[in-house]
């Protein structure tokens, strides 16, 4: 039947993805499907633009075991494309699955596009020094990060096919024991406004300073992989960058930071990125919609006070 499929065990990254999906299949004359395993999901996905969503029901609450699953219905159904959301458990699915379809495989997209006939994606590469365009052929898979596309206008008016599936799955795998990971900090991912701090910050106790500015601004605190992993002055969970979170707040300030191209990877997402820096050479001033070249110590107190004289 061909067909843009999406899928995510997360629903709300499964409706990010339809925002980039729908306008895709109008394109190419297709129908938007959604697989799914959460059948209450169903009617949500429909409101948001659905056309069908295939729901895979059985008991297992793994989704990583319904990899046979949906790869049976891929097979019977070949949907011109499988977009699968990149979160940690997707990822792992869609590697499977691309795999057991002996399709190719595209990981983190940004973009999609109907060009010449064919579907094209860009992806980062080399840290985000270069972009890799790549054109998708048979049933390919594409995994696309959460959050890359904001969340589409929902209908409840639309209508759309509910197929509910019985599902097997794959029993290899059993999970004897669960153990939540405590978080630390805030979930920067998340927030609309972050300050960071970077080396440029020369002692612990002057993290007092970024604090301040955090609350003035009302931000939560990030920081660069060297001030998480070297110095431990922040969780691990609050370093941004390729190997660390990506971010997209409406507001990114850092103090201190370099902008060395691992951390600019986590970055680039981000509204409007303010950057303090001694050094007017800094690589984070190329990546900056503003900049203030200085010395930390004598700017961020004179921000404060200015952000605290606004209110
Ligand atoms: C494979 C790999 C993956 C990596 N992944 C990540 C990642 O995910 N995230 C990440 O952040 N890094 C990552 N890194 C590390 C990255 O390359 C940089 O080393 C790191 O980001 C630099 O952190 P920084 O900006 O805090 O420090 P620095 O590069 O040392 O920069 C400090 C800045 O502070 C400025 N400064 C100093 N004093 C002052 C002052 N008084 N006032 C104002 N400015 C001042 C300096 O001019 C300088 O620009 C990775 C590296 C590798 C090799």
């Amino acid at each position: 039947m061909a067909g843009i499929w999406i899928y995510s065990e997360d629903t709300i990254v499964a409706q990010q993805l339809m925002t980039m999906a729908r306008p895709l299949a109008d394109k190419l004359g297709q129908p938007l499907c959604v697989v799914t395993i959460a059948e209450q999901a169903a009617p949500e996905f429909v409101a948001a633009g659905a056309n069908k969503v295939f729901v895979l029901k059985n008991d297992s609450d793994w989704p990583e075991s319904y990899a046979p699953a949906l790869v049976a219905l891929a097979e019977q159904e070949t949907p011109t494309a499988f977009f699968i959301g990149a979160t940690f458990r997707g990822k792992d699915l869609a590697a499977k699955i691309a795999a057991r379809l002996k399709t190719g495989l595209v990981t983190d997209a940004f973009a999609v596009r109907f060009e010449n006939g064919e579907i094209e994606t860009d992806r980062a590469m080399y840290g985000g020094l270069a972009v890799c365009t790549e054109i998708l052929k048979g049933i390919a898979v594409v995994t696309i990060p959460p959050r890359t596309f904001d969340m589409p206008a929902k209908d409840s008016g639309r209508s759309g096919e509910i197929v509910t599936i019985d599902a097997s799955i794959d029993a290899t795998m059993a999970v004897e024991n669960v153990c939540p990971i405590v978080r630390q900090g805030a979930d920067i991912t998340k927030t609309e406004k972050l300050v960071c701090v970077g080396r440029g910050l020369a002692k612990q106790v002057d993290m007092k300073l970024a604090e301040d500015l955090a609350g003035a601004l009302g931000a939560e605190l990030g920081c660069t992989r060297s001030i998480a992993e070297d110095y431990h002055w922040l969780p691990n969970e609050t370093y941004i960058g390729l190997s660390g979170q990506k971010i997209k707040p409406v507001l990114y300030l850092s103090m201190g930071v370099s902008g060395q191209v691992q951390h600019i990877a986590g970055i680039r997402d981000s509204k409007v990125i303010v950057a303090i820096d001694s050094n007017e050479n800094a690589p984070i001033f190329a990546a900056a919609d503003y900049g203030i070249v200085g010395d930390l110590y004598e700017i961020v107190p004179l921000l404060i006070e200015a952000i605290k004289n606004q209110k």
